[in-house]
């Protein structure tokens, strides 16, 4: 009995994607002039698929995970790839564990403005403004160092669930997740940040191939609303940027008033410059007026828009730092011990409990931003859910397990189709010899989650709500 992989798509029967509105037309014309034939052209074609390999994870098995599927490097990210079809990513274990992100390779270009402009050796404060669902955040989260922080943002509220999921398989440490409007930023931690990025919310212009109904959402007025939304929402990127701090501006939108209309405007109203990015002319993106283009006739991706600046004015603001969190409490210590010992010692951590009774762990060099930040901001979550105490043992969390801070503990190595049957939240056979207690369940290197071991039988403590609900008799290949 196995488990395979479906490919999803066949190709572009569906032209609704095709039924552009007049008035985008004639834009496109405008802008691109002879090149639109061949622009309108591709969005008839089958968007490409694409994922970005989690960093310090092994690529070894990278590729023969995805067979029969072929793949080929993202040229502007050194971890990104191609598939030659959409496999059914619900039953690939690895995405459940965090091992990759499906990611639209033309956002992958973050990756070069971000490396080509920050140190990113340093401590920094890195705040991800428009965050949900987490594709920025978590390649962002794979270039800073230990020592820095990671704010992820996200004003919706209920897109924050799905934000805090995929932060959560990632497993990075040191990210923080908000829920504010981005003027909390601007008033509460103006001068904070050393990078801010902020990929807003637009008309959507780059998704049209790939989302039919982006077609007709669209409307003149939606782009005129979208650019003054955006100044908004820069502005406050801008306040809380420190003096000398980077901004990344981006939108999957092709027009130049949500784009450069809004990045000359930070330069005129702001006093910000314009930064490059060095590209290989053989990725096909355009540079235009200091930011950059992605046009799905030229690029292998959707259409998407960047440019880099930074902040010339503004003071260092000296700030108190707070003296405790507003509902974090240390652990006692008479609570340190049995929760201690489950930790991996490489990162120093203080540990905290909330009301409810979870123990959290936070990095303890970023103790002062974590500080300054539950003042300023009134929805936030912090570290790591470590798991509840219960009397002298540690219940441990789901999160945790998906994190570097778990120390070296028992696991057993499973494959697909075990893997498949702990995110069902089913049991599995598992080797009689297995020691008994609290054991990760590992797939190919990643952490999937807990089981206990009992003599005779598993508890899988796979959370509810991350179950896959999918049917996993119908994807049975019984031959
Ligand atoms: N950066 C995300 C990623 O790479 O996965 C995608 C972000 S999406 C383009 C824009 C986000 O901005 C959405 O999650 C949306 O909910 C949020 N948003 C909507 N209105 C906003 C506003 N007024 N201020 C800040 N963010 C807003």
């Amino acid at each position: 009995m196995q488990f395979c992989f479906l490919a999803l798509e066949s190709p572009l029967e569906d032209k609704s994607c095709c039924m552009l509105p007049p008035p985008f037309i004639r834009r496109m014309k405008s802008q691109l002039g002879p090149e639109y034939p061949d622009f309108e052209a591709a969005l008839h074609t089958r968007p490409p698929v694409s994922v970005r390999w989690k960093s310090g994870l092994s690529m070894d098995h990278m590729a023969s995970g995805f067979s029969p599927y072929t793949l080929e490097p993202v040229p502007w990210h050194p971890r990104g790839f191609y598939l030659s079809e959409r496999p059914q990513f619900t039953l690939d274990p690895r995405l459940h564990a965090g091992a990759y992100y499906v990611q639209e390779a033309a956002s992958m270009f973050l990756y070069q403005a971000l490396t080509q402009h920050v140190d990113f050796s340093k401590p920094l404060k890195v705040l991800d403004l428009c965050a949900a669902p987490g594709g920025k955040t978590t390649l962002i989260a794979d270039l800073i160092g230990p020592h820095s922080i990671l704010v992820a943002n996200e004003v919706v509220r209920a897109r924050v669930n799905v934000l805090r999921e995929n932060l959560e398989k990632w497993g990075t440490p040191n990210i923080a997740i908000t829920c504010a409007e981005p003027e909390q930023y601007k008033f509460n931690l103006p001068n904070f940040f050393d990078l801010v990025v902020t990929d807003a919310p637009c008309s959507g212009e780059g998704l049209f191939r790939k989302d039919p109904n982006a077609t007709k959402e669209w409307s003149v007025d939606q782009v005129t609303y979208c650019a003054g939304r955006q100044k908004l929402i820069l502005e406050s990127a801008y306040e809380t940027l420190a003096p000398g701090g980077i901004l990344v501006y981006s939108t999957c939108t092709y027009n130049y008033q949500e784009n450069e209309e809004n990045v000359q405007w930070l330069q005129e109203a702001k006093g910000m410059s314009l930064l490059s990015v060095k590209i290989d002319p053989a990725w096909g993106v355009e540079a235009h007026a200091g930011g950059y283009h992605f046009y799905p006739h030229k690029t292998r991706g959707e259409g998407f828009y960047l440019a880099i600046l930074q902040k010339n004015t503004g003071v260092l603001t000296k700030r108190n730092v707070p003296n405790g969190f507003l509902s974090l409490k240390p652990l006692s210590k008479a609570q340190l011990p049995p929760v201690q010992r489950w930790l991996n010692a490489d990162w120093p951590l203080r540990l905290f409990q909330i009301p409810s009774g979870e123990i959290l762990a936070l990095p303890a060099a970023l103790e002062q931003a974590y500080l300054i930040l539950d003042k300023a901001i009134n929805r936030k979550w912090f570290g790591v859910y470590v798991g509840d105490v219960k009397g002298k043992d540690l219940i441990p969390a789901h999160p945790f397990a998906l994190s570097p801070l778990v120390g070296s503990f028992n696991s057993i190595e499973v494959t697909r189709e075990q893997a498949l049957l702990f995110l069902k939240k089913e049991v599995f056979d598992f080797p009689p010899s297995t020691e008994t207690g609290w054991t990760l369940v590992r797939y190919q290197g990643s952490n999937l989650g807990w089981i206990k071991v009992l003599p005779n039988r598993m508890n899988n403590y796979l959370p509810p709500e991350r179950r896959i609900r999918m049917d996993l008799e119908k994807v049975i290949d019984l031959e």
